[in-house]
C-alpha cells in the first residue's frame, strides 16, 4: 500500500525533483489560470442570454447578465492578483479551486437545475475534463473530480426523473474515470518532461562551469577572463567609474618548484587561488590566466581608493605565510602586481589594456619584486611597497 502511494504520489521521481517540477509547473498553471478565468467569464456571459432565447424572460436575462458582469469583474480582478510576482502557491491552488467550482456550478446549473428533463452528457464531459487545463498533484485532482461528481450526481438524482438521472450518473461516472486517468497520465508526462529539462539544464550548467573554471585553483580561467574583461568594457561604457586591471605573478616560483617539488607548487597555487577568491566579497573578479599568473578586475568610484584593494590583496597573500626559503625578497611567497586604471567612459581595447597592465607588472618585477606598480592614463605611475 505504502509503495503504491509513493508511486502514485510520483515520489518515484525523488522528493526534491518532485518539488522542483511542481515549481516549474506552478508557473505554467498561472498562465493557464489567467486564460481559463477569462474563458469561464466569457462562457457565463454568453449563457446569460440563454433565458432570453428559451423563456423570453427579460428579467431573468437581466439577472443573469448582472451575475455574468460580476463574474467577469471577479475574473479580471483575480487575473490582476495572479500577475503579482510574489503570489503564493496556496493562493494559486485556491484560484484553481475557485475556477473549477465556478465552472462546475455553472455546468450543473445549465445541465441539471435549469433543464431537469434532459440528460447532460456534454456537460458531464466538459466539466470533468476542464481540469486537464492544469497540472496539479494527483491527490488534489482526485479530490476536485470526486467533489464535482458527487455534486453533479446528487443534484441530478434529486431534481431529475429516474429515467433521466440514471443516464446522467452513467455519463458522469465514465467522464470522471476518464478524467482521472488522463489527468494522471498528463501529470506524469509533464513531470517527466520537466525532469528531463531540469537534468539537461544541470548538465549544461556543469559543462559551462567546467569550461570557464581553472581546475587547480577553482578560479575563473583565461577564457572567462577575456570574456568578462570585454563585457566590463562594453557594459560600463556610460559609467563614471574607473576600471582597474591587475596582472600578478608569483615571485621566484620556479625556485619554489625546484626546491619544494611540483606538488607543493600546486598546493601553493591553490592557496593563492583561495586568497584571491576571498576578494570577491570586495567586488573583485579574479582569474588564473597562466601558470602562476593571475588577473583581477574591479571598479573604483575614486582612484585614490585603489590602494585599499591592493593592500587587502597583498595582506591576504602575506597571511598565507607560505614559506619560500629560496625567495630573494621575503621568507614567504610573494607576488608582483601591475595595475592599469582607466575611466570606463573612454573607448578601450582589451588587448591594449592587458598589455599596459603587463608592462606595469614588468616594471614591478624590475623594481625589486614583492611590490605593486599602479599606472593609468590619468595617473602618474607609482609604487606600493609591502608593509613591514
Ligand atoms: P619571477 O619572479 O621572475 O616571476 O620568477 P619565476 O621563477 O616565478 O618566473 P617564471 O615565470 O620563469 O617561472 C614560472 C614557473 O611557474 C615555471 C613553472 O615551474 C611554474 N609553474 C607554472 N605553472 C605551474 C603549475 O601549474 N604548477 C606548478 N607547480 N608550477 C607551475
Ligand atoms: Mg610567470
Ligand atoms: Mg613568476
Amino acid at each position: 500500500m505504502r509503495k503504491f502511494l509513493y508511486t502514485w504520489r510520483f515520489y518515484s521521481f525523488g522528493r526534491e525533483q518532485y518539488q522542483e517540477c511542481m515549481n516549474n509547473i506552478f508557473n505554467n498553471n498561472l498562465l493557464n489560470l489567467r486564460q481559463g478565468n477569462l474563458v469561464v467569464a466569457a462562457f457565463i456571459a454568453c449563457f446569460s442570454f440563454y433565458p432570453l432565447l428559451i423563456e423570453n424572460s427579460i428579467l431573468k436575462t437581466g439577472i443573469y447578465l448582472g451575475v455574468a458582469l460580476i463574474a467577469l469583474m471577479l475574473s479580471f480582478y483575480s487575473n490582476y492578483l495572479l500577475q503579482q510576482i510574489n503570489i503564493r502557491k496556496r493562493q494559486v491552488y485556491g484560484f484553481i479551486v475557485l475556477f473549477y467550482l465556478n465552472l462546475m456550478l455553472f455546468g450543473t446549473y445549465i445541465s441539471v437545475w435549469a433543464n431537469p428533463d434532459r440528460a447532460a452528457t456534454i456537460y458531464a464531459v466538459f466539466i470533468i475534463s476542464s481540469l486537464l487545463l492544469f497540472v496539479i498533484s494527483p491527490q488534489f485532482n482526485l479530490v476536485l473530480i470526486l467533489g464535482a461528481m458527487v455534486i453533479f450526481m446528487t443534484s441530478s438524482v434529486i431534481i431529475k426523473e429516474s429515467s433521466v438521472w440514471i443516464l446522467d450518473v452513467v455519463n458522469i461516472l465514465v467522464a470522471g474515470a476518464l478524467s482521472i486517468y488522463f489527468c494522471w497520465q498528463i501529470t506524469k508526462l509533464r513531470m517527466g518532461l520537466e525532469i528531463s529539462a531540469i537534468k539537461l539544464e544541470e548538465e549544461r550548467n556543469k559543462y559551462v562551469d567546467q569550461s570557464i573554471t581553472d581546475e587547480l585553483t577553482q578560479l575563473r580561467n583565461r577564457r572567462d577572463f577575456m570574456q568578462t574583461f570585454q563585457r566590463y568594457i562594453s557594459n560600463y561604457r556610460t559609467s563614471d567609474d574607473w576600471l582597474c586591471v591587475a596582472l600578478a605573478d608569483i615571485d621566484f616560483f620556479k625556485l619554489y618548484n625546484d626546491h619544494y617539488g611540483h606538488p607543493r607548487g600546486d598546493e601553493c597555487l591553490r592557496s593563492i587561488g583561495e586568497a584571491l577568491n576571498s576578494l570577491s566579497s570586495l567586488g573583485v573578479y579574479a582569474a588564473r590566466v597562466g601558470g602562476e599568473e593571475f588577473a583581477l578586475l574591479w571598479f573604483e568610484k575614486d582612484v585614490t581608493h585603489i590602494d585599499k584593494i591592493i593592500n587587502h590583496w597583498t595582506e591576504a597573500i602575506r597571511n598565507l605565510k607560505i614559506v619560500h626559503e629560496k625567495s630573494k625578497v621575503s621568507e614567504y611567497v610573494t607576488m608582483s602586481i601591475g595595475v592599469y586604471v582607466v575611466r570606463c567612459g573612454s573607448s578601450h581595447d582589451t588587448q591594449a589594456l592587458y598589455d599596459l597592465a603587463d608592462r606595469a607588472l614588468y616594471t614591478a618585477k624590475g623594481s625589486g619584486r614583492n611590490c605593486t606598480i599602479v599606472g593609468g592614463e590619468e595617473i602618474k605611475e607609482y609604487k606600493i611597497s609591502p608593509k613591514e
